[in-house]
């Protein structure tokens, strides 16, 4: 490793993009299918397959079958958030599919919840991480069965779950077939996010997220480029971005030694949008959270300053508490600081 890859590893984080299924290892997808003796071999290699196509949606289900009893959760999310802490990460939101475990291993909301913060509990107290959570819509499902699954949010209020999300393959559902989900969470003090603009979809997608589902930010909102009075409005807004530099359509789609040149996170970083930095499902795209700011400094040539500011933007976007985002800002960026004055090279 690098100096500059050891810097990135151990500059203070928060993360807002990040999926609980897709940010397991492959030894935990392991453990579970020797406990249940559940034959899912062949989709556990499919998942972590770096020479073919490995599909993150199908092993995401994989792994929900996997996770069938509430400490499976638990345990698996305490892992999760141990991996985060090396990479320093100090705060994280994460992303879960609720429907999934009630689907795929018939585990009501509130058990599974109670699960995660279970695991998320014991993870802060070990490595010194926060977590909290995003249950989130499965844009595959019906807008009727996202509306019930937002009442089991509602039913069963936490300290630890602070908003809602919508994800899945964009493709498969439009945010506003799901503006009565979001109402329902946004009128009952949940706050909003949504994937959009993730693969090639059109740029109202991010619009009709932030005027009509309540959001606060959006997940990718790569499409949002192509709208240029939408682009000015996210900069007078300080609209933030969770982009995630190793993973998306573009990603399959760009290819060649410029990919990241056209790549559109680039030209979001030019255009000064608010950006922070999601590794979404790293096991699943061979990467990890610090790994994901060697790509912004590496492939879309950020520099340190840039790096600073999507450490900032990862606090403003947050959820948290102000007076807890207000310290962290101080502290976060004084330690940043400090690391980044005993670098030997200092001029990226
Ligand atoms: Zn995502």
């Amino acid at each position: 490793m690098n100096e500059l890859e050891a810097f990135l590893r151990k500059i203070p984080k928060a993360e807002l993009h990040v999926h609980f299924t897709g940010a397991l290892r492959r030894e935990i997808f392991e453990t579970l299918n020797r406990k249940y003796n559940a034959n899912e071999h062949k989709a556990i290699d499919r998942a972590f397959d770096r020479t073919g196509y490995n599909n993150v949606l199908t092993a995401l289900k994989t792994a929900s079958r996997l996770l069938r009893k509430p400490e499976d959760i638990r345990d698996a999310v305490y892992e999760v958030q141990r991996d985060a802490a090396d990479n320093s990460v100090r705060y994280r939101e994460i992303f879960w599919n609720p429907t999934d475990h009630a689907d795929l291993a018939d585990l009501p909301y509130d058990v599974a919840q109670d699960a995660l913060i279970d695991g998320l509990r014991r993870a802060e107290q070990d490595f010194g991480i926060i977590g909290r959570l995003i249950p989130s819509i499965d844009r595959s499902l019906s807008p009727e069965r996202a509306f019930e699954m937002v009442s089991d949010v509602v039913a069963s209020p936490s300290p630890f779950t602070l908003g809602i999300g919508i994800d899945y393959l964009e493709t498969d559902g439009l945010p506003e077939s799901f503006w009565k989900a979001f109402k329902l969470a946004h009128e009952n003090g949940l706050r909003c996010t949504a994937h959009a603009g993730e693969d090639g979809s059109h740029p109202r997608s991010v619009e009709t997220c932030l005027d009509l589902l309540h959001c606060s930010r959006i997940d990718h909102g790569y499409t949002v480029l192509e709208d240029e009075a939408l682009t000015q409005r996210c900069l007078d807004e300080g609209i933030v971005f969770t982009v995630v530099p190793s993973n998306s359509h573009y990603c399959e789609v760009l290819e060649g030694q410029d990919w990241s040149v056209v790549h559109p996170i680039r030209h979001m970083m030019d255009r000064g949008l608010k950006l922070t930095i999601g590794s979404d499902d790293p096991p699943l795209h061979f990467t990890d959270p610090a790994w994901c700011y060697v790509v912004m400094v590496n492939e879309f040539g950020a520099t340190l300053d840039d790096v600073r500011g999507f450490i900032a933007n990862s606090i403003d976007g947050s959820w948290a508490p102000e007076a807890e985002k207000q310290r962290w800002r101080a502290e976060w960026l004084e330690e940043f600081d400090t690391l980044r004055n005993s670098l030997n090279k200092q001029d990226l």
